[in-house]
């Protein structure tokens, strides 16, 4: 059995963040992650400057590619605009390996099963042994599904269905395009082009919403499709595209029971407006950390509910 301070479950942004706030003060942890790095993650990979503020890097300074967005060409409905901006497009695969490396994490290679909690530690699949966990593994962590099962249908905000491919492409357009509730779709759809030869192009809404209209998101991931080869952003290209499913902010979220903590998509953090959940991950990875450093109350409630105030550079 290994004894450790603390047991991250999870090295995506939130849990890796969590370590990094962690290893800054000498915590004793160990990070489990059932993937080896770098790994796959389905997302955009859109960031906002707060995401390097937060970590306290420098977006120059950023090893990995990086891609800057001075504008997005933006159309809700029929309505077409140039939208000024200051964001920013990684690519997850190299993001998250980069942050999780940055970290010095005590990464062990590990998919964790069972979670219990016995004579005031928690004990990972008979393994591991810890005063505290974090629960960092995104919309299906095992942490929150042995300690915080009860919470989920009050407290959780809406389910996101997304779709989405990256691929190299010789692109020949530089700007990134956000499509909003075209064809009844209840969110909505981009086209990221990315340093190196990269595009990330996908669709997105709420479940609830295509539910309610008997849509699908298939049917608007072929609109899109379609979309791309009418402008000739992209043409001839054998789509594999790949769904996941996440929760936006819910009004309450519990995220703390005893010395079980959750964090990132685990509670259901991303942002009302825009999905974007790598910002608020992060965010409550290193509150996480905080609290059991410094013993100050875990909170997610003044995380950022809303990404347009820092797309319009209010935040
Ligand atoms: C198609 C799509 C596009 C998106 N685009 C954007 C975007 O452009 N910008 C943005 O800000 N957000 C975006 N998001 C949301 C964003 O990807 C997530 O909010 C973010 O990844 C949450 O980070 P996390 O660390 O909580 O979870 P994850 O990134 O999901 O990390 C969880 C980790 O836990 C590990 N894990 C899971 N189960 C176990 C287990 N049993 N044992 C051990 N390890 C386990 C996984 O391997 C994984 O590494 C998008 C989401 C989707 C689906």
């Amino acid at each position: 059995m290994k004894k450790t301070e603390v047991i991250i479950v999870g090295g995506g942004p939130a849990g890796a963040a969590c370590a990094w706030k962690l290893s800054q003060h000498q915590v004793d942890f160990i990070l489990l992650d059932k993937a080896t790095f770098p790994r796959f993650k389905p997302c955009a990979g859109w960031i906002t400057p707060q995401v390097f503020r937060d970590l306290e890097i420098d977006a120059a300074d950023y090893p990995e590619s990086i891609t800057r967005f001075t504008s997005f060409q933006v159309s809700i409905k029929d309505v077409h605009f140039k939208l000024r901006t200051n964001q920013f497009a990684i690519r997850r695969f190299e993001f998250d390996a980069w942050l999780l490396q940055r970290s010095n994490p005590n990464y062990v290679n590990h998919t964790v099963k069972t979670v219990c909690f016995m004579n005031d530690h928690y004990l990972v699949d008979d393994a591991f042994s810890a005063k505290y966990i974090i629960g960092a593994g995104g919309t299906h962590c095992p942490v929150n599904q042995s300690f915080f099962i009860n919470d989920l249908k009050e407290k959780k905000g809406s389910l996101i269905v997304a779709q989405e491919e990256e691929f190299t492409y010789d692109h020949s357009d530089d700007r990134c395009y956000l499509w909003f509730l075209q064809n009844g779709l209840p969110g909505y759809a981009w086209y990221v082009p990315k340093t190196n030869g990269f595009v990330n192009v996908g669709v997105g809404g709420s479940m609830a919403g295509l539910k309610a209209s008997h849509d699908t998101l298939k049917r608007h991931w072929t609109l899109l499709v379609e979309k791309l080869n009418e402008l000739g952003l992209v043409r001839n290209h054998d789509y594999h595209p790949i769904g996941h499913s996440y929760y936006l902010r819910g009004k309450a979220p519990v995220t703390r029971r005893g010395n079980a903590f959750i964090v990132g998509d685990s509670v259901g953090l991303a942002t009302l407006d825009m999905g974007e959940g790598i910002g608020p991950a992060i965010q409550s990875g290193i509150r996480a950390a905080e609290t059991i450093i410094s013993g100050r109350e875990y909170s997610v409630a003044t995380i950022h509910k809303f990404s347009f105030p820092s797309i319009l550079g209010l935040r």
